[in-house]
């Protein structure tokens, strides 16, 4: 089989959009091999027995590190130069968010065994898909590809949070995809641009600001001014902590060492040594999502949590008590007065429909969305949606 006349040179002549790098890589398809194009052939034929269309067009889209695998051979190689030479591939650095792009725009199903978890809070339809994603799966006799449905799960908060900061990492150059991960040693420093003034890292940025950028530089680098920075030793530990009140997201604050913040209907804000505007807020008050039952059952001050070196802990301080709810959905009732230590995947419930939970990010923090807080340095709060407008009051 030829692939060329399947390949179409504008996405919405495609029947599928095909995630190239995935399929030619895909280790459990057509033999052992790390990289094989030959996968990609074979699932045209499969394409054409799925559509029962023999003239079926395909819109592929890959990574530019396709085009000098050294897995490929050489061949192999300058047929995928030749193709995007001809305009018959799409290439990008990064290929995932414009395949997923496409899929949006053009309502195409897209051939990938990816996952997306990253992209999942960007395109929600990815979750719980059952019609957009096609899987190639191989089959014996004769050995070739056929393409299946996939069913697209819909991953635990934690893990797409995540899967983003392993992509925002790995976009800044701060993360190694073969080998050790994120930088660590990078990622636990405080920086400072030479930039008088500079609001990314500059003095009065927040401290869980945007990552440095590592990209083609051999030190860190000021992503506004492109300039070294400087290092100004170990940053503090500290963790997001999200508030989910009825299924929906309403806050994120940032917790960091020597601040613990106590949440409830309406804590109140310890009598500051300084003036109030140079210190972040502690309080952390729900009084204007709460609903229903929870309105009564949460107190004024429900939980504390402080960040103790890399740990999280929370302590309960209710009438009513506080569970944790653990990844295998076990649940465990604090004790008053006796702080625990979270786990990652954790979610702390101070009533069924308030959920506290961590957030999987510990290098930097999507806060992008939101008016910084007009406090001081550590904090800033993102609020997702205003509070809920009270029933029955009429203009
Ligand atoms: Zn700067």
């Amino acid at each position: 089989m030829q692939p060329e006349p399947h390949l179409a040179v504008d996405a919405l002549a495609a029947d599928v959009v095909v995630d190239l790098s995935n399929v030619v890589r895909e280790t459990g398809l057509l033999g052992g091999r790390e990289a094989d194009l030959g996968r990609f052939t074979a699932l045209l034929a499969a394409l054409v027995r799925w559509t029962g269309d023999p003239a079926v067009h395909v819109y592929p889209v890959c990574d530019r590190s396709l085009l000098d695998l050294p897995e490929l051979t050489r061949t192999e190689r300058q047929i995928l130069a030749d193709w995007e030479r001809r305009g018959l591939i799409e290439v990008l650095p990064v290929a995932d968010d414009r395949v997923l792009d496409l899929a949006d725009r053009t309502r195409r199903p897209v051939v990938s065994s990816d996952r997306y978890d990253e992209y999942i809070r960007r395109y929600p339809w990815i979750a719980g898909s059952r019609r957009r994603f096609l899987k190639p799966v191989p089959i014996d006799a004769p050995p070739g590809i056929a393409v299946v449905p996939r069913l697209m799960e819909i991953p635990p908060d934690w893990v797409i949070s995540r899967k983003e900061e392993e992509s925002a990492l790995l976009a800044a150059g701060l993360y190694r995809r073969r080998g050790d991960g994120p930088r660590r040693d990078l990622l636990s420093r405080r920086w400072r641009c030479p930039v008088p003034g500079c609001p990314t890292f500059g003095p009065a940025a927040p401290a869980a600001g945007p990552l440095p950028d590592c990209r083609g530089h051999r030190t860190p680098h000021c992503p506004t001014h492109q300039r070294p920075l400087a290092d100004l030793g170990e940053a503090p530990h500290r963790s997001q902590l999200k508030v989910r009140i009825d299924g929906i997201e309403r806050c994120r604050r940032v917790v960091s060492e020597g601040r613990p913040i106590t949440v409830g209907r309406a804590p109140r804000e310890p009598v500051p040594a300084r003036p109030a505007t140079a210190r972040p807020a502690t309080a952390l008050p729900l009084a204007a999502w709460l609903t229903g039952g929870a309105r009564e059952w949460i107190s004024r001050e429900h939980v504390a949590v402080r960040q103790t070196g890399p740990q999280i802990t929370v302590e309960d301080l209710s009438s009513n008590g506080t569970r944790i709810r653990r990844r295998d959905g076990e649940e465990t009732q604090l004790r008053r007065g006796r702080p625990r230590t979270l786990a990652r995947g954790d979610v702390v419930l101070l009533h069924d429909t308030v959920e506290l939970l961590l957030s999987a990010k510990e290098f930097a923090f999507d806060e992008e969305s939101g008016p910084a807080a007009p406090y001081g340095e550590d904090l800033r709060a993102t609020w997702i949606q205003p509070p809920p407008r009270r029933p029955g009051r009429r203009r």
